[in-house]
């Protein structure tokens, strides 16, 4: 007999009206809302809870942040009278309190759920038919399944690709590499390099044409691409690895690549993206997938299966903790809740990338817009400037912004900015623009002085 035949075959041990796989930020989330209604909720995961924002994502990629932060602004306390000299970085004091504190979350995130009454299955969930599950041999059934199981960072297929690490394993680092390779130009590649470089490793980023971030808008694409370079990053432009091999006395690596030979390599970090974790026995009950194998679901995050349903990282789109959890709790309302129009409005989502100094971005690139308005129906505003902060300082970085109106009534359509602070200025700014806001509503608030943020109330 089958595999597949037993398992239909055995018993269901429990049924629950909502059954989510995957305890990240979507299901999570989710699970908890649909509690609030007197749902009889279950989780199963079959990692540690919190997925990959809190274990291996955004949570203790902040934390490194923050802690390259430090080590830039350092440099600057001699200009500002401090007499304090950066004589060593401890890598492994950041790494424990950073781990405690992960592990405080895990703990909270167990105890909501226990708070929530949503019970926790912990193990590897398959799919056996229709409205079930199988998780460590025993089978759960549901009237309703969220599958929320994130993503993984793209295997790598070159010979010696093992020797490296992806973004996981840079959270397992237990110091700070001397000679780094960081491979990819997305976002995740440009935050780990940034840190990397700035806590002091020798930080090469390989990327495979002349500038990161590429779907960005071409201001940020460029801008960050050069503080990279200001802060010391080598860009190796148009290269990519052929093979890698490891001196097992050593350690350390040699990359080989179109453009030659990396010799001494102690860390090479592979960021070329991320994949979906479709593989749940979606055939077994027909949830279909698109070309890049995420899971397709309608607006409404439904997928091609009656009662399943699929967000979050899963799905492949807006790849964000938020865009996860406001997308869960949407779901929530709409199945248990009596509100069958609610779903998550995808557009004008807010990003910020940790660089250094940070991105904020939201709405269309100016290409983008151009495409959708054409060119002669756009007002773009521009500005760069040193901000305050460096009025003193040796080091300098600039500040550059963008607004971009659409004509006639000029709509702000999409606001990009990198530099000191645009982080934490972007969330303000995206409330206006989800409104609808236009440059008049823009100028007619009055600026906070002096600030950074007040460039963006002022333009001309
Ligand atoms: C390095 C890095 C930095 C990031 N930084 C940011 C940031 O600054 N801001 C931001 O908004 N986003 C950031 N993200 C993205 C963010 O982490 C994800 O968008 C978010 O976690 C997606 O949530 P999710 O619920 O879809 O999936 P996840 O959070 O990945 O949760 C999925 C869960 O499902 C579990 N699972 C998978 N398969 C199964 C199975 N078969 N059975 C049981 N359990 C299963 C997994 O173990 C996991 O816990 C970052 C990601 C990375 C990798």
């Amino acid at each position: 007999m089958s595999a597949r035949f037993l398992s239909r075959m055995a018993p269901v041990v429990k049924h629950f009206d909502f059954l989510v796989i995957g305890g990240g930020s979507g299901g999570l989330a989710c699970a908890r809302r649909a509690a609030e209604f007197g749902v009889k909720a279950a989780i199963v995961e079959h990692g540690r809870l919190g997925g990959t924002c809190v274990n291996v994502g955004c949570v203790p990629k902040k934390i490194m942040f923050n802690t390259a932060v430090h080590a830039e602004y350092i440099h600057d306390h001699k200009d500002y009278g401090f007499d304090v000299e950066y004589k060593n970085f401890d890598w492994s004091v950041i790494k424990k309190t950073r781990d405690d504190y992960i592990k405080r979350l895990n703990g909270i995130y167990q105890r909501n759920l226990d708070g929530s009454k949503v019970e926790t299955i912990l193990g590897d969930a398959k799919f056996t038919e229709g409205n079930c599950v199988e998780v460590e041999g025993q089978k759960y059934s549901a009237e309703h399944i969220l599958i929320a199981t994130g993503g993984r960072p793209t295997p790598v297929n070159i010979p010696g690709a093992e020797h490296g690490i992806d973004s996981d394993g840079f959270f397992e680092l237990e110091s700070l590499p001397k000679k780094t390779v960081v491979v990819g130009a997305g976002y995740i590649a440009v935050e780990l390099a940034g840190i990397l470089k700035t806590l002091g490793s020798d930080v090469s980023l390989m990327i495979r044409y002349d500038k990161v971030l590429r779907n960005f808008d071409d201001m940020i694409s460029t801008a960050v691409t050069d503080e990279l370079e200001n802060i010391g990053v080598n860009l190796l432009r148009r290269t990519q690895t052929q093979s890698v091999t490891k001196d097992a006395n050593s350690g350390l690596m040699t990359l080989e690549t179109n453009s030659g030979t990396i010799p001494d390599v102690s860390c090479l970090l592979w960021a070329i993206g991320r994949v979906p974790n479709a593989e749940i026995g979606l055939d077994e009950v027909g949830v279909e997938l698109d070309g890049k194998g995420n899971i397709k679901v309608d607006e409404f995050q439904n997928t091609s299966a009656k009662n399943i349903y699929a967000l979050g990282d899963v799905c492949g789109k807006a790849l964000l903790t938020p865009v996860a959890i406001a997308a869960g709790r949407k779901l929530a309302h709409r199945l248990f809740d009596n509100k069958p129009t609610w779903r998550l409005d995808y557009e004008n989502i807010p990003t910020v990338v940790f660089s250094h100094p940070p991105v904020g971005t939201i709405g269309m690139t100016e290409a983008e817009a151009a495409a959708k308005y054409g060119a002669e129906n756009l007002k773009i505003y521009k500005s760069s400037f040193t901000p305050m902060y460096y009025a003193v300082t040796e080091r300098k970085v600039k500040c550059h912004m963008k607004l971009i109106c659409a004509l006639p009534e000029e709509k702000v359509v999409g606001l990009h900015m990198i530099g000191q602070g645009c982080d934490e200025m972007l969330q303000g700014f995206s409330v206006a623009i989800k409104m609808g806001a236009t440059k008049k509503d823009f100028d007619s608030a009055v600026a906070i002085h002096p600030t950074s943020s007040e460039e963006l109330v002022t333009m001309r």
